[in-house]
């Protein structure tokens, strides 16, 4: 696997490339979900870049960018055995030299949901992604249905910069109780480690309840969030029924419809989701 730090390191290696590019942004600190997109990335393309990049832009004020897990030399070791072909690891100079001003917008995906507690977080996801496709010129790029509402954000721009890139969603893969992996677990206590279970139990609930009938979206709002208030150390931020391709409230749940939570664990803000109608059980 090569390492490329600069973007003409990047361009450089590529340059060795023979057939199609996979490509999967990340934020490093890997778990088995990052891996399974890579995995994925190498099913449907020949070559396969990940880049590992804590996007400072990206994190709001008092958010968690200086205490954010870094451990890039386990990283490469995990990203090479997942049969990536290239880590590209930029210095935030390299992409945001003095001078930078330039934004990238996806205006309705990016106001609902996570968008409410966190309005720059998705321009600025937004915009690092078109850097970074514009760089690695992707074929395909695989993303998680963890993040949804980014995947559904990425999907957007690629539609609406002409971008000629496949976006794949990959699946959340999850620990064994059910707990969506993410990163920031690792700041969980094991007390709010064993609560932080209430995020896939909210989204159990409104699938069994959506299963035996239940549409009125007020109904499963209140089912889940009256869950989640059962534990001590979870605080809901919202629980949200929205159309999964608009991202729009609905009122009246069908298969379109998903569920999506974001909650804090103590200090740490955990999110999940699920389209209610699918089969496949968290
Ligand atoms: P991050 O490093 O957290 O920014 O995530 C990089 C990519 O990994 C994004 O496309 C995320 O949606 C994806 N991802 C994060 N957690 C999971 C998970 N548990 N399952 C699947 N994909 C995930």
């Amino acid at each position: 696997m090569i390492i490329a730090r600069t973007i003409a390191q990047l361009q450089e290696a590529k340059r060795g490339f023979e057939g199609s590019i996979g490509f999967v942004p990340t934020m490093g600190a890997f778990h088995e979900g990052h891996l399974s997109l890579m995995r994925e990335a190498r099913r449907c393309s020949d070559k396969v870049v990940v880049s590992l990049f804590v996007n400072p832009t990206q994190f709001g004020a008092g958010e968690d960018l200086d205490a954010y897990p870094r451990d890039l030399e386990g990283d490469l070791a995990k990203s090479r055995a997942a049969g990536a072909h290239l880590a590209w690891v930029p210095e935030t100079a390299d992409l945001y030299p003095p001078g930078y001003q330039t934004r990238v917008e996806v205006t309705e995906l990016s106001r609902p949901l996570c968008g409410v507690s966190r309005p720059v977080h998705f321009s600025a996801v937004a915009t690092v992604v078109t850097k970074l496709f514009h760089v690695v010129e992707p074929d395909v790029a695989v993303f998680g249905e963890k993040d949804f509402q980014q995947l559904q954000v990425v999907r957007r721009l690629v539609q609406d910069l002409d971008f000629d890139i496949e976006i794949l969603p990959g699946p959340t893969v999850r620990e064994p109780d059910g707990l969506a992996m993410s990163s920031r677990n690792s700041y969980l206590s094991p007390e709010e480690r064993e609560q932080a279970v209430c995020l896939v139990e909210g989204v159990r609930l409104a699938k069994r309840l959506y299963n035996e009938g239940e549409r009125s979206c007020g109904r499963l709002r209140q089912e889940v969030s009256s869950l989640i208030s059962g534990y001590p150390l979870a605080r809901t931020e919202y629980v949200e029924l929205v159309d999964s391709r608009s991202l729009a409230r609905v009122e009246t749940a069908d298969d379109h419809t998903l569920l999506a939570l974001a909650v804090r664990v103590g200090s740490t803000r955990l999110i999940d989701n699920t389209i209610l109608a699918d089969r496949d059980s968290p």
